[in-house]
């Protein structure tokens, strides 16, 4: 697991990883001009600690034991086996959208995790280097060093946090049936202090460069926690496999490019319910969301609304500065709507400029209210867009707003959607720019 911000490969659709590189090359080449300096002072002290403990660390570690000529024989194979795996999953890597606000669970640690079962601790965090080096090098967009450096320093401490569960073990009968249950006990918590300490550290200076301060807004996502704790999983099948029958280990490529893969399946779900121009919910998503919603509010006994807002004559948006300008008010719009509502309400696009808001809790009066101010504030907007023929602002928008309230929260999606649609309707035909409140459903 690494810091967020520090991505394998560049070019992701998602919000750019913030790069050293940034105010030109030199900005990498001299230390004089790191972020690493920008961080908050608390941050600082506590990447610098964490960077300057794993480099003790790993002094200690090399004075303690004297490396065998095997131990770098299997490093070496183990980086091999990571190199092939970075490579055969660069397609998913540069696919895949991390959130710079959450650790970013990655699969290198399948290859460490098993050095630390098979070899000791020096050689295993000089291939947790050696990784991270590999990965430094062919990332093509890299991480800002101190980023690096840091997961690094991560991955070292919680291998050697780790190392200590193992202290005294005999690592070649830990790896066999004569390990007995005891065995599967000690791996099974050496990976858990791995993932702890590592985990601990990153979700650490997130939460002291993030304004939010709750904390399991930071914690990896149930599905990456479980990608992780897989990944050191993998690992210790993979010591087994390399102590027993080395040649075979080639075979666990497969299985290990296959859940490499399940890393997209969270994103695939999402982008099925998102709408990409606007990243609000699209039609069925939002759907999805009212009818559960109509649920629970029946539930509770309170009401709930239904608001379907239209731009008006949007075409002639288009007309005049062209579709990517349209757009671009497409997601000025959806912005404005988001940011009025509560942050419980659910704001979809529902097609073309339509979007369909569900308030909850909300009588036919206050319901009316949060519609007109909604057709205020698009109103009220003002985007600037790249047109032809250079840059231009959008003003003087206008949207007709439906609006349908039901007191006990009785009716289907379909048939709330269908009330307001017909208000909506109605402000059309009633001149636009208007919000229309039909009778209560
Ligand atoms: P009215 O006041 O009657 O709603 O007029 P209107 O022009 O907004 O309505 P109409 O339904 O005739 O046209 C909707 C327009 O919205 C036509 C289409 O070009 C535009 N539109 C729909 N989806 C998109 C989109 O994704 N991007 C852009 N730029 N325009 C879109
Ligand atoms: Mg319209
Ligand atoms: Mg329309």
């Amino acid at each position: 697991m690494t810091a967020p911000g520090a991505r394998p490969t560049g070019s992701t659709p998602g919000p750019p990883a913030r790069t050293e590189q940034s105010p030109g090359r030199l900005a990498t080449v001299s230390p004089g001009r790191w972020t690493l300096w920008s961080l908050p002072r608390p941050a600082l002290v506590y990447v610098l600690a964490v960077d300057l403990a794993a480099v003790a660390v790993i002094v200690a570690a090399f004075v303690w034991r004297p490396v065998t000529g095997r131990d770098w024989l299997v490093a070496g194979l183990l980086f091999l086996g990571a190199a092939v795996h970075a490579e055969a999953a660069r397609h998913i890597e540069r696919i895949r959208i991390t959130r710079n606000d959450r650790p970013f669970i990655d699969l290198k640690s399948m290859w460490t995790f098993a050095g630390l079962l098979l070899i000791h601790l020096g050689p295993t965090l000089m291939l947790v280097t050696a990784t991270f080096a590999y990965w430094w090098i062919r990332n093509e967009q890299r991480p800002a060093p101190h980023r690096w450096t840091f997961s690094w320093a991560t991955v070292v401490l919680g291998t050697s946090a780790a190392s200590l569960v193992l202290l005294g073990i005999d690592k070649s009968t830990l790896l066999t049936a004569a390990a007995g249950p005891q065995g599967l006990v000690l791996i099974a918590l050496a990976a858990l202090v791995r993932w702890t300490v590592n985990h601990g550290l990153v979700v650490g200076i997130i939460l002291l460069i993030s304004p939010s301060p709750s904390v399991r807004r930071h914690l990896a996502s149930p599905s990456d926690t479980l990608l992780g704790l897989g990944a050191l999983a993998l690992g210790a099948a993979l010591a087994v496999l390399a102590a027993a029958s080395p040649w075979l280990v080639p075979i666990l490529l497969v299985p290990v490019i296959m859940l490499h893969r399940g890393v997209l399946v969270d994103q695939f779900r999402q982008a099925a319910r998102t709408d990409p121009k606007t990243g609000l919910a699209n039609g069925a998503a939002w759907s999805e969301m009212a009818e559960k919603e109509i649920a629970r509010t029946r539930r509770l006994g309170t009401g709930l609304a239904v608001l379907m807002v239209d731009l008006d004559n949007f075409k002639a948006v288009n007309d005049a500065h062209g579709h990517l300008a349209g757009d671009e008010v497409l997601r000025a719009v959806a912005a404005a709507l988001s940011a009025e509502v509560r942050g419980y309400d659910a704001v979809g696009r529902f097609g073309g400029e339509e979007f369909v808001v569900l308030l909850s809790g909300v009588d036919t009066a206050s319901a009316a209210l949060t519609a007109d101010r909604l057709r205020a504030r698009i109103g009220a907007l003002d985007v600037t867009v790249d047109a032809p023929g250079g840059t231009s602002r959008i003003r003087g928008l206008t949207a007709s707003v439906g609006c349908v309230a039901s007191p006990k929260a009785a009716g289907t999606v379909d048939e709330l959607v269908g009330a307001a649609d017909s208000a909506l309707y109605e402000a059309k035909r009633a001149g636009r720019d208007r919000v229309v409140t039909a009778p209560p459903a």
